[in-house]
C-alpha cells in the first residue's frame, strides 16, 4: 500500500457509501443462552414460547369468601343470605375440599378458588358469624376469578426474536418458567487508545501533556450501545505497539482512537492495510474526515481521529450502528429527536455530511460557534446535533431541522 503519511487524502468516501459497505458486511454475531437474571436489556435471537398457562390455576383476585355464584342470586343488603363456612383458601396454600351448594370459604387474593366454587364476593360485602357467611351481594359465575391462562397461555409467543428485553419482559419470562433465553451474542470492544501526548484518564494535565478523554467517553458510548468492553489499552505512538493491538485476536471490534489520518506519526491506517484489509480511508464529512474502516481477521477496526468531537462524530456515524447491530439492535441513532427551526444559517458544502451542535434556546435551534473538532465543549453546551447531508449546500435560517438530542428528557420535557 502507497504510504500516505504527509500528503493528504487523494479522496474521500461519501458518508452514505460507509454506511452501506457496514451494512453489508456487519451482521449480528450468533446466538448464545443468557440466564434469566441477565437478559434484561439484550436481544433475544428466537421467540419465546409459553410452556404453560399462568395463572396455571384459577384464582381469587379479591379478598372475600369463595362461593357458587348461583346460590348467592338474590342476596342484597335487605336479603343477605346464609352459608356455611368450611374453611379457607391462602395463597400458596389451598382448600384441599370440594364445596357443596351453600358453602363457603374463607379466600385471599391469589388463592386458588376451590372445585364446587365459580365466583368471589368481596369482604365488604359479607359478615362472618358462629361459622356463617351472610352476603349482601350476588355475584355471577366467574365474578372476582381469574381464570386459568387469563394472563398468558400456554402456546403463545410471548416475545419475539429481535426483542430487547425490557425489564417487565424479564419479570414475564420468569412467570413462565424461563431459567435461560437465547440472545444475539454482545459484541466484544477494544479500545486501543494512542498518542505521545496523552495521560491516563484521572491524571491532571501539564505542560504539553493532555488527558486522554476520548476513552472515557468511548466506554459510556459503547455501554449505551449494548458492546461489551475489554480491558484497554493507551500507546505511544509507535508501529510496533500498535501493530501488536491490533494483531491481538481479542474482541469483534477495535477502536483505535487518534494517528488515523496522514500525520507522520499516523501509523494506524498502514498497519490495517497491511494486517488486514483498509476499505476506507478519509470520509467526506465535517468533522472526522480522517475517520477510516478496515477489517483484520474477524475483527471490525474503526479509525477514529484524535480530535474529541471527530472521534464522537466517527462513532457515532459508523462504529455505534455496527456496534448496535453486531448486537442484534437497530442501526438507527439511538437518540430522540426534536424539529424546530434553525435559529441561524447553517454553512456545508455540497459533497460533504456535516455534524453541526447546537443548542436549542427558544424554540429554536443555533449552530455554536467555536465548534472545532478539538472542541469538546462545543458538544457539552449544544442540546445535539444537526446532520447536514452531503446533497446540501446548508441550510437556511428558518429552515426545520431534525436535531437528534444528547439528552433523551428535551424530548420528554420540551425544549425551550
Ligand atoms: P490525532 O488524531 O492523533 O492526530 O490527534 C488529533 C488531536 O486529538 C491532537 O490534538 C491530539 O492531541 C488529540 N487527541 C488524540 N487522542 C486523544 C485522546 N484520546 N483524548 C483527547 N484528545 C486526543
Ligand atoms: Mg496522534
Amino acid at each position: 500500500m502507497r504510504d500516505v503519511r504527509m500528503q493528504g487524502f487523494a479522496k474521500r468516501t461519501d458518508v452514505e457509501d460507509v454506511e452501506r459497505l457496514l451494512e453489508r458486511l456487519v451482521q449480528p454475531l450468533p446466538p448464545e443462552p443468557v440466564p434469566l437474571l441477565g437478559c434484561s436489556g439484550r436481544v433475544l435471537s428466537e421467540d419465546v414460547v409459553a410452556a404453560v398457562d399462568v395463572p396455571g390455576f384459577a384464582r381469587s383476585a379479591m379478598d372475600g369468601y369463595a362461593v357458587r355464584g348461583e346460590d348467592t342470586f338474590g342476596a342484597s343488603a335487605y336479603n343477605r343470605l346464609s352459608f356455611e363456612l368450611c374453611g379457607e383458601a391462602l395463597p400458596g396454600r389451598p382448600f384441599s375440599g370440594k364445596l357443596a351448594p351453600g358453602q363457603a370459604i374463607r379466600i385471599m387474593t391469589g388463592a386458588p378458588v376451590p372445585d364446587g366454587a365459580d365466583a368471589v364476593v368481596m369482604a365488604e360485602f359479607c359478615e362472618e358469624r358462629d361459622e356463617r357467611v351472610f352476603v349482601s351481594e350476588a355475584v355471577g359465575p366467574q365474578r372476582n376469578v381469574g381464570a386459568v391462562g387469563e394472563d398468558i397461555r400456554r402456546g403463545d409467543v410471548v416475545l419475539r426474536a429481535g426483542r430487547r428485553v425490557r425489564p417487565q419482559d424479564a419479570g414475564l419470562l420468569a412467570s413462565i418458567g424461563c431459567a435461560e433465553v437465547r440472545c444475539v451474542r454482545r459484541p466484544r470492544v477494544r479500545l486501543v487508545i494512542t498518542g505521545d501526548e496523552l495521560l491516563p484518564a484521572g491524571s491532571l494535565p501539564y505542560g504539553c501533556r493532555i488527558v486522554d478523554s476520548n476513552s472515557v467517553m468511548l466506554r459510556a458510548l459503547v455501554a449505551r450501545d449494548g458492546g461489551e468492553l475489554l480491558p484497554f489499552e493507551l500507546l505511544r505512538d509507535e508501529p510496533e505497539l500498535i501493530r501488536a493491538a491490533l494483531e491481538c485476536k481479542d474482541g469483534d471490534v477495535i477502536l483505535l482512537s487518534g494517528g488515523s489520518s496522514v500525520g507522520q506519526e499516523d501509523h494506524a491506517p498502514r498497519l490495517v492495510a497491511e494486517l488486514g484489509s483498509l476499505d476506507v480511508h478519509g470520509v467526506s464529512m465535517r468533522p472526522s474526515s480522517p475517520a477510516g474502516f478496515g477489517r483484520i481477521g474477524e475483527r471490525f477496526v474503526f479509525l477514529l481521529p484524535g480530535n474529541p468531537v471527530s472521534c464522537l462524530c466517527a462513532y457515532e456515524f459508523f462504529a455505534g450502528p455496527s456496534i448496535r447491530a453486531l448486537g442484534g439492535r437497530s442501526r438507527k441513532w439511538p437518540h430522540a429527536r426534536v424539529r424546530v427551526p434553525l435559529a441561524r444559517k447553517i454553512a456545508s458544502a455540497i459533497g460533504r455530511t456535516d455534524y453541526v451542535r447546537v443548542v436549542i434556546e427558544g424554540g429554536r435551534a443555533a449552530p455554536i460557534a467555536t465548534s472545532g473538532a478539538s472542541i469538546l465543549s462545543s458538544t457539552v453546551r449544544a442540546s445535539g446535533a444537526v446532520i447536514v447531508p452531503r446533497e446540501l449546500e446548508g441550510m437556511p435560517e428558518g429552515a426545520e431541522v431534525d436535531v437528534l438530542l444528547y439528552d433523551d428528557e428535551l424530548a420528554v420535557g420540551g425544549v425551550s
